[in-house]
C-alpha cells in the first residue's frame, strides 16, 4: 500500500510541476460550466499558497492535488456544488488546521471548508482555490458520565449513529446519511428526527472547539466565548473553522419504528396530500414526525413519505394519517435508529446538477400541497429535469418552545421546507435557478394569502439558495449584532476569502 508520507512526496513533485509549468498570472476562468476536472490554467496565488502548504503541514496532514488521487466525484451531493480545487489540504490536527488558516490570510488566497458537502451552493464548499477538507476530524465519543458525545466536524450523522447504536444514547441530527456535521450546526441547524422531543441540533450544543480567522484556537459554550457561540449556530463560516462538537446525549430506545414509503400515480399521490394535512394539523404533541416528498421524477408523480417515532408504534392519531393508501415500496417498519436512516435512499438522488431553495410555512392545507404537486409534475417534464421536489415537514408545536438564542432565529412557530431541483444540461443552470427562486417566492405568497402570518419566520440558511436577502434569513437585530461580531472577530476579513452568506 501506498504510505501518506509517499503520497505526499508525490503530491509536492506535482505541485512544483504545476508551478514551473502551468502558472498563468490572470485569475483562472469560471470553471462552473466546464466538465470537473477539465481545468487549464490556474491563479498563481492559490499555487504558491498550495505550495507553502505542502511543505508547512505535519506528516499526519495531507496536501492533494486533484491531479493526483483526490476522489473529486465524490465530494459533493450536487456536482453543481463542486469545484476542482488548485490543492485540497486535509489537517488531521487542530494545529496544522490553524497553521493552513494562518497559512491562507497570510497570502490572501481564495478557499473553501467542506465537511459533508451537501450544500446545494457553488462556492460555499467548493473553490478553484485551497480546498479545506476536514474528513480527517473524524472521531466520535460518548461520556455516559457527562451524557455527551463529542464528534470531529468532519464525520456525517450516519457515522455518528452507527458509533451510538447500542449504547442507548443518541444525539440531535440529521434525517439520512450522507450530511456532514459541519455545515448541519454552522448553517444554523438542524432538523432532525428527535426534533419533536429535544429541539433542534443547535439547542442541544454544548460546545466547540475552533479556529478563529487569525489562526489561534478558542473554545466557544454559553458561558465561554458566548458571543462566538451564538454566532456560529447559523453565522455559517464566517467566523472561523469549528473541528470539532460536543452535544448532549439522549436516552434512545433500541428499536424505533419508520422508514420510508414511496407512492406513485395521481390517485395516490392525492391520497398522500390528505394524510399530510391531516398530520400536520392533529400531530401538534407527539414525537412523531413525517417529512413528504412530493416530486416527479422524469415525469412520474410521486410521493414519498419519511417517518419516525422512538417506540415500536406511534400513538393513535399521529402516523395512521397514512393507513390505506397504495404503496409501491412500504419500508416503513420497527428497525433500529441507525437502519432507519440508513433504509432511506436519499443518495440515488446525488451527483446531478441541483439546487436548493426554501420557504416557511406555519401550516400545511390541501390546497398549498395539491399546487406543489401539480408544479413539480408540470416542471419534471421540461429543460433536462431528472427530479423536482418539494420536501413539507411538519413539526409539533412543542419545537418553539426548546428554542435557545441563536445567530439563527428559530423561535417561532414555523416550519422550513425545501424545494429541490435536479437536472443533467449545464445550459439550463439558470432556468432552473430561476424556477427556484420564483417558487419559493409564488410558495411564501401562497401561505400569506391563506393568511399565515409569516412575519416572524425566517428562512433556513441550510435549504436557501445563495442569493437569499440576508433579511429574510435574520431578524434585523440578530443581523446587526453577526455584523458586529464579525468585524471584532475577523478584523483581517480571512473568512471573507471564502463564500457564506456575507454579512
Ligand atoms: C440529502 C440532504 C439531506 C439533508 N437533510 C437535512 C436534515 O435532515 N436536517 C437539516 O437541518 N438539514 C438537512 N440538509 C441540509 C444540510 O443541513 C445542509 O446542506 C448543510 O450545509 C450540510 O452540511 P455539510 O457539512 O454536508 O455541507 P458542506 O457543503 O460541507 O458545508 C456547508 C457549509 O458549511 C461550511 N462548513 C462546513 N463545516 C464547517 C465547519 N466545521 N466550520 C465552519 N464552517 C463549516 C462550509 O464551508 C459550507 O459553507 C440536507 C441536505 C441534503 C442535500
Amino acid at each position: 500500500m501506498t504510505s501518506p508520507i509517499t503520497l505526499r512526496v508525490l503530491a509536492q513533485l506535482i505541485l512544483f510541476c504545476s508551478i514551473a509549468f502551468s502558472v498563468n498570472t490572470t485569475a483562472s476562468p469560471a470553471i462552473s460550466s466546464l466538465p470537473l476536472q477539465s481545468r487549464g490554467a490556474v491563479n498563481t496565488t492559490s499555487l504558491h499558497a498550495c505550495a507553502a502548504l505542502s511543505l508547512s503541514s505535519s506528516a499526519s496532514s495531507l496536501v492533494v492535488t486533484p491531479f493526483t488521487f483526490f476522489d473529486l466525484a465524490d465530494q459533493h451531493y450536487m456536482i453543481t456544488s463542486s469545484q476542482v480545487s488548485t490543492c485540497t489540504v486535509q489537517p488531521a490536527t487542530a494545529q496544522d488546521l490553524a497553521a493552513t488558516l494562518k497559512t491562507i490570510a497570510a497570502k490572501r488566497a481564495k478557499f473553501a471548508v467542506v465537511a459533508g458537502g451537501h450544500t446545494g451552493n457553488q462556492g460555499f464548499s467548493s473553490t478553484d482555490g485551497v480546498l479545506i477538507s476536514l474528513e480527517k476530524f473524524n472521531e466520535i465519543s460518548l461520556d455516559k458520565n457527562t451524557q455527551q458525545v463529542t464528534y470531529g466536524a468532519g464525520v456525517t450523522w450516519d457515522t455518528v449513529y452507527n458509533t451510538l447504536e447500542g449504547t442507548g444514547y443518541n444525539v440531535v441530527g440529521g434525517r439520512v446519511a450522507g450530511v456532514g456535521v459541519g455545515g448541519y450546526h454552522t448553517g444554523g441547524g438542524g432538523y432532525s428526527w428527535l426534533s419533536n422531543q429535544f429541539g433542534l441540533a443547535a439547542d442541544n450544543l454544548i460546545s466547540v472547539d475552533m479556529v478563529l480567522p487569525n489562526g489561534t484556537l478558542a473554545t466557544a459554550s454559553e458561558s465561554n466565548n458566548a458571543d462566538l457561540f451564538w454566532a456560529i449556530r447559523g453565522g455559517g463560516n464566517r467566523f472561523g473553522i469549528v473541528y470539532s462538537f460536543t452535544v448532549k446525549a439522549h436516552p434512545q430506545p433500541a428499536q424505533v419504528y419508520g422508514g420510508y414509503r414511496i407512492a406513485i400515480g395521481d390517485a395516490n399521490v392525492q391520497k398522500v396530500i390528505s394524510a399530510t394535512a391531516k398530520f400536520a394539523a392533529n400531530n401538534t404533541a407527539s414525537a412523531a414526525q413525517i417529512i413528504t416528498t412530493l416530486n416527479s421524477e422524469l415525469g412520474i408523480p410521486r410521493a414519498i413519505v419519511l417517518a419516525y417515532y422512538p417506540g415500536t408504534s406511534a400513538p393513535a392519531g399521529s402516523l395512521d394519517a397514512f393507513d390505506g393508501i397504495s404503496w409501491l415500496i412500504d419500508g416503513w417498519k420497527v428497525q433500529t435508529f441507525s437502519s432507519l436512516v440508513s433504509s432511506i435512499p436519499s443518495n440515488l438522488q446525488k451527483g446531478q446538477r441541483g439546487g436548493f431553495e426554501s420557504f416557511a410555512v406555519k401550516t400545511l392545507s390541501v390546497p398549498m400541497l395539491q399546487y406543489i404537486a401539480k408544479t413539480v409534475a408540470t416542471l419534471g417534464k421540461s429543460h433536462s429535469a431528472t427530479l423536482t421536489s418539494i420536501e413539507v415537514e411538519p413539526f409539533a408545536s412543542t419545537l418553539p418552545g426548546m428554542a435557545k438564542s441563536a445567530a439563527w432565529d428559530h423561535s417561532s412557530n414555523a416550519w422550513p421546507q425545501a424545494i429541490y431541483f435536479a437536472w443533467t444540461s449545464s445550459a439550463d443552470d439558470v432556468y432552473w435557478r430561476k424556477q427556484l427562486v420564483d417558487l419559493g417566492k409564488t410558495l411564501t405568497a401562497m401561505a400569506q394569502a391563506e393568511g399565515q402570518d409569516l412575519s416572524d419566520a425566517y428562512l433556513y440558511p441550510n435549504y436557501a439558495g445563495a442569493g437569499t436577502a440576508l433579511s429574510a434569513m435574520y431578524p434585523p437585530e440578530n443581523l446587526a449584532r453577526l455584523k458586529t461580531l464579525r468585524a471584532e472577530i475577523d478584523p483581517q476579513n480571512v473568512m471573507g476569502l471564502t463564500t457564506w452568506f456575507d454579512f
